[in-house]
């Protein structure tokens, strides 16, 4: 370590992001001295342990098929080589999806993405859908009241059987204790950066700098419990960090929006045990997660719970903010009344009557392009933008982090496809758009 710093990398977030960055640091880097730190009690508590913890390589653009592909590559080695149970299931992703949605020019790109990169999916129309889960209503024919709701009919489902689900605070864990057995610094939770620490440098120690014409660099953060000097600050603050860039005059270009859950139980209905004990699909026997036609609602089958959690990705009409704020921690029960349950019960009338047992609020971090930011400038190291798909990412993010820390022009993910090092940065991304965002 040089000059007057206390450790060589501060790693600020500990949720799924921090902890698989420090991991990656820490094991390519083993004479760095590493400080991953949380203001929370623990690991993964923030929007981490909110999350549906699905992961699925079904993107279109192929920086997400990458990112997702590889990630999700490596979990199930986690989980089979290592031994590590993350409780991940291969219950697979259905899209339900009316004939025009299906014919559509972006859904057709789409899956023509997937072919050329070798990402698996099945087609299923209407008819067979309709044989392996007789609960599903494919049409609204004569349904005035699914016409009112814009309700589109289910003519195809899109369904691809390498994704599935897992347990983010089992990811959390092995990614976390991975670090420690290879970090002589304890993580230190409890503690809240306040502000990074821009400094001139060289510093010429006068009163009043940085002035515009000195270079500058964070040399470290100010947390309610002092300050911590370190050569490279590291940001998986996630959806909160823009609260620390814009201090400094840097642009993150993300925004946060709010996101929900809803629990439900299956076992005392017989149409919802049915419903999640679907065959065919996957070797689990269960149905997958799946996505409605309309309105963004989706479902994820929880085995453990013998239940469902089910979601929506709502976009026009939820606002966005340039932080998460402290309204994303309270679900909407009316939500869940008013806008979910009337689209889900349509589809699936065996949810009628269902009414959650339990339910949580968090955020997304949205990048522009809804492709995650990894960029190194100025002496930080930012990870944010994951677009809603953290976990299924987060390996990825962290190798290719790894990456720029140490100078390398190429990333090496799981598998071992190499990726230029700046692909996510924000200067020169070399990325598309992304258009499956759930
Ligand atoms: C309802 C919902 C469903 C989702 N479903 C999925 C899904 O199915 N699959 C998927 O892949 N992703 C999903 N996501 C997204 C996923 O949860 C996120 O992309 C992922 O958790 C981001 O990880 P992170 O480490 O960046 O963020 P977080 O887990 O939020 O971690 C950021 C950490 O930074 C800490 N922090 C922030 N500011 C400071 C500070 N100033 N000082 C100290 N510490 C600080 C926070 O306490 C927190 O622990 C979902 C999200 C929500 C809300």
């Amino acid at each position: 370590m040089s000059g007057d710093y206390s450790f060589d990398i501060v790693v600020v977030g500990a949720g799924i992001i921090g902890v698989a960055t420090a991991y990656y640091l820490q094991r390519n880097n083993p004479s760095k001295t590493i400080l991953l730190l949380d203001r929370l009690p623990a690991a993964g508590q923030a929007n981490t342990a909110m999350s549906a913890a699905a992961v699925r390589n079904m993107f279109a653009s192929s920086t997400n098929q990458l990112l997702t592909d590889t990630s999700i590559k490596y979990y199930q080695h986690i989980q089979e080589e290592i031994g590590h149970d993350l409780l991940f299931e291969r219950c697979g992703y259905l899209w339900l999806l009316s004939d025009s949605q299906f014919n559509n020019v972006s859904i057709q790109n789409w899956m023509k993405r997937m072919e050329e990169s070798n990402i698996h999916y099945r087609i299923y129309d209407k008819k067979q859908l309709k044989e392996m889960i007789p609960g599903l209503n494919v049409d609204f024919e004569g349904d005035d009241e699914a016409e009112l709701m814009n309700l589109q009919q289910v003519d195809f489902g899109l369904f691809g059987g390498d994704c599935g689900v897992l347990d983010s605070t089992r990811l959390v864990e092995y990614y976390l204790q991975e670090f420690k057995k290879l970090s002589p610094v304890k993580p230190r939770f409890g503690i809240s950066v306040e502000k990074l620490l821009l400094e001139a440098n060289p510093k010429l120690d006068v009163p009043g700098e940085p002035f515009v014409w000195q270079k500058k660099k964070v040399n470290g953060v100010i947390t309610n419990k002092g300050s911590i000097r370190a050569e490279t600050v590291v940001l998986a603050t996630g959806a909160w960090t823009n609260k620390l860039l814009d201090p400094i005059g840097m642009d993150g270009r993300t925004k946060a929006k709010k996101r929900h859950i809803f629990v439900l139980h299956a076992e005392d209905k017989s149409g919802l045990r049915d419903l999640l004990d679907t065959k065919g699909f996957c070797d689990l026997n269960t149905i997958p997660f799946t996505i409605l036609p309309s309105a963004g609602v989706y479902f994820r089958p929880q085995l453990q719970e013998r239940g469902f959690w089910i979601g929506c990705a709502d976009k026009l009409g939820r606002c966005f903010n340039y932080i998460q704020t402290e309204d994303y921690e309270h679900p909407e029960s009316t939500y869940y009344e008013n806008s979910i349950y009337p689209v889900l019960v349509k589809y699936f009338p065996s949810f009628e009557g269902a009414r959650p047992v339990g339910s949580w609020a968090g955020g997304y971090s949205y990048s522009p392009d809804a492709i995650p930011f990894v960029y190194k400038e100025n002496g930080i190291l930012v990870l944010d933008g994951a677009s809603g798909s953290g976990i299924m990412k987060a390996d990825a993010m962290a190798r290719i982090a790894n990456a720029l820390y140490r100078g390398e022009a190429e990333a090496e993910l799981y598998g071992g496809k190499k990726v230029p090092a700046d692909m996510l940065s924000q200067n020169e991304r070399k990325v598309e758009v992304e258009s499956v965002i759930i």
